[in-house]
C-alpha cells in the first residue's frame, strides 16, 4: 500500500518576542490560539501553537519565542514561505487589513494564482491565497469574521538545495504528485483539499542559517498510528534515517532530513488539542505535561507575560 499524506499537518519556527508572536497571528491574521505550553526540552521557552478554531491538522502553525534569539537567515534548507489560503475573494479584504496595521506587501503571480507575500513581525515570508476547498473557519477575532478567515494553510514553498531529491522523497515516499513546473519552481500536490500544494523552487536563494525569523520544519499528516508506524519504518528501508515515534502530547512525531537540506516531520492527525483541556477554552491555560506539573510555579515565574489581546497595530494601540 502507498502511503499518501493528505499535506502539511503544521509547520514550526522559531522567532524572537512572544507577544508579538500573540499580536501577529492572533491579532492581524485573527487565527485561534489552540495551545499554550512550553518546549518540552527547554521549559523556560513557550511553545504557541495557532489554528482555526479546532486546531484541525492543515491550519498549525507552532512557535518557539525566544527573546535575544540569534537571528535565522531564510534561504535554501527551509521551507522558505508558509502560504495560507483564504476565501475566494477576500484578497482585497486583506490587503486593506495588512495596510492598516502598516504591513507592506508583494504581489506574486504563480501557476496562474495571485499571492500576496508580506513579512510576519518576527521575520518569517509569508502568503496569502484565494481558494475554493477547506472548510470555513469558524474562529472571529479582532475584526475578521468567517466569510475573510484564514482556512488554513494553502501550502508552502520550499527552497531545497537539491530540487529534484526534494521532489523524488516528496513523490514516492510521501504520494505527492508533480502537477506543474514554471521559472524553475516545481508543483507537487497532496491528496487533501487544504496545506496540499507545494512548490519547489531552488533559483536565486542564498543558503539559509537556522535562527528566529525561520522555519525550523514542516510536518506532514498520516491519518492514524498504524500509518504513522508503517511510514517510519518505509522511511529506514529507503535510506532517510528518520528518529523513533516520539509522543508530542497532541500527536506523534517522526522526523527526518531530506536531501536537499530541509527538515521534515510525519505527525498524526489523532489525537489533537482537546486531549487536554475542553475544546472551548483551549489556548487560554498553560498547559504542562504530567512530569512538569510538579515545577508549574516556578516554569510559570521563568515564562514572559503574554495575553491574546483585541489590537489594531504599533501606532494605533
Ligand atoms: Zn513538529
Amino acid at each position: 500500500m502507498m502511503f499518501r499524506t493528505s499535506g502539511i499537518h503544521h509547520v514550526t519556527a522559531f522567532v524572537d518576542d512572544a507577544q508579538k508572536n500573540v499580536d501577529f497571528y492572533a491579532g492581524v491574521l485573527a487565527l485561534r490560539m489552540v495551545k499554550k505550553t512550553i518546549n518540552f526540552d527547554a521549559p523556560d521557552v513557550y511553545h504557541l501553537y495557532y489554528g482555526n478554531e479546532d486546531g484541525a491538522p492543515g491550519t498549525i502553525i507552532t512557535f518557539f519565542p525566544q527573546q535575544n534569539a540569534r537571528r535565522g537567515v531564510i534561504g535554501a534548507g527551509q521551507t522558505g514561505v508558509t502560504v495560507y489560503a483564504i476565501p475566494v475573494g477576500s484578497l482585497p479584504f486583506w490587503k486593506e487589513r495588512l495596510t492598516s496595521f502598516d504591513i507592506p506587501f508583494e504581489n506574486k503571480t504563480r501557476f496562474g494564482e495571485q499571492y500576496i507575500r508580506f513579512f510576519d513581525k518576527g521575520g518569517l515570508l509569508l502568503e496569502l491565497v484565494e481558494r475554493d476547498g477547506g472548510q470555513p473557519s469558524q474562529w472571529a477575532f479582532n475584526g475578521v469574521q468567517s466569510e475573510h478567515a484564514i482556512k488554513g494553510f494553502g501550502g508552502a514553498v520550499l527552497f531545497s538545495h537539491v530540487p529534484d531529491k526534494t521532489t523524488d522523497v516528496l513523490t514516492t515516499m510521501l504520494g505527492l504528485e508533480k502537477v506543474g513546473e514554471e521559472d524553475g519552481i516545481i508543483r507537487l500536490q497532496a491528496s487533501g483539499d487544504i496545506g496540499q500544494l507545494i512548490d519547489i523552487q531552488s533559483t536565486g536563494i542564498q543558503r539559509g542559517i537556522g535562527g528566529a525569523g525561520t522555519v525550523h520544519h514542516i510536518a506532514w499528516r498520516a491519518k492514524d498510528y498504524v500509518e504513522h508506524e508503517q511510514m517510519q519504518q518505509e522511511l529506514q528501508k529507503a535510506g532517510y534515517h528518520p528518529t523513533q515515534v516520539i509522543d508530542r502530547q497532541y500527536f506523534n512525531a517522526v522526523y527526518f532530513r531530506e536531501p536537499g537540506g530541509i527538515l521534515f516531520e510525519l505527525a498524526t492527525d489523532p489525537p489533537g488539542f482537546a486531549r487536554d483541556e475542553p475544546q472551548e477554552s483551549m489556548g487560554q491555560k498553560l498547559m504542562l505535561p504530567e512530569w512538569y506539573e510538579p515545577q508549574r510555579e516556578q516554569i510559570e515565574q521563568l515564562l514572559p507575560p503574554i495575553q491574546v489581546r483585541e489590537w489594531k497595530g504599533e501606532s494605533k494601540s
